[in-house]
């Protein structure tokens, strides 16, 4: 199996709600998001690759148009945005691309990490 990731980055707000009143994540406030890609195939392709990493500028765009500098509670029309969310949000949409897609990995803090993978 061969698989090969690739690393984004966005600033966004968010704000989760349900915790608690003492709970951080309840007031509004925004990380530094990395968003992380991972994809697989059995095969590579006619030039030796799972995937371009070109065509990953279809992402990239994404990311800067829709989620880069906005409220993720506006944008994805949810009660609050959870890094788990955001990684099966964006997991589905590479996926239906890009069907080697295998994993999406969400962080918004060095030290912490959420991952969708079917
Ligand atoms: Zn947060």
């Amino acid at each position: 199996m061969f698989r090969i990731s690739k690393q984004f980055h966005f600033s966004a707000s968010h704000q989760l709600f349900g915790l608690g009143d003492c709970h951080p994540c309840a007031r509004l406030h925004g990380h530094n998001y990395i968003v992380e890609i991972e994809l697989e195939s059995e095969k590579l392709d006619e030039h030796g690759f799972v995937l371009d990493y070109n065509e990953l500028c279809e992402l990239k765009q994404y990311i800067d148009n829709t989620l880069d500098h906005r409220h993720l509670n506006e944008v994805l029309g949810d009660d609050g945005v959870t890094s788990e969310k955001l990684a099966r949000h964006l997991f589905d949409w590479c996926h239906a691309r890009w069907p080697q897609t295998s994993a999406m990995r969400i962080s918004e803090t060095p030290k912490t990490w959420a991952e969708y993978r079917p």
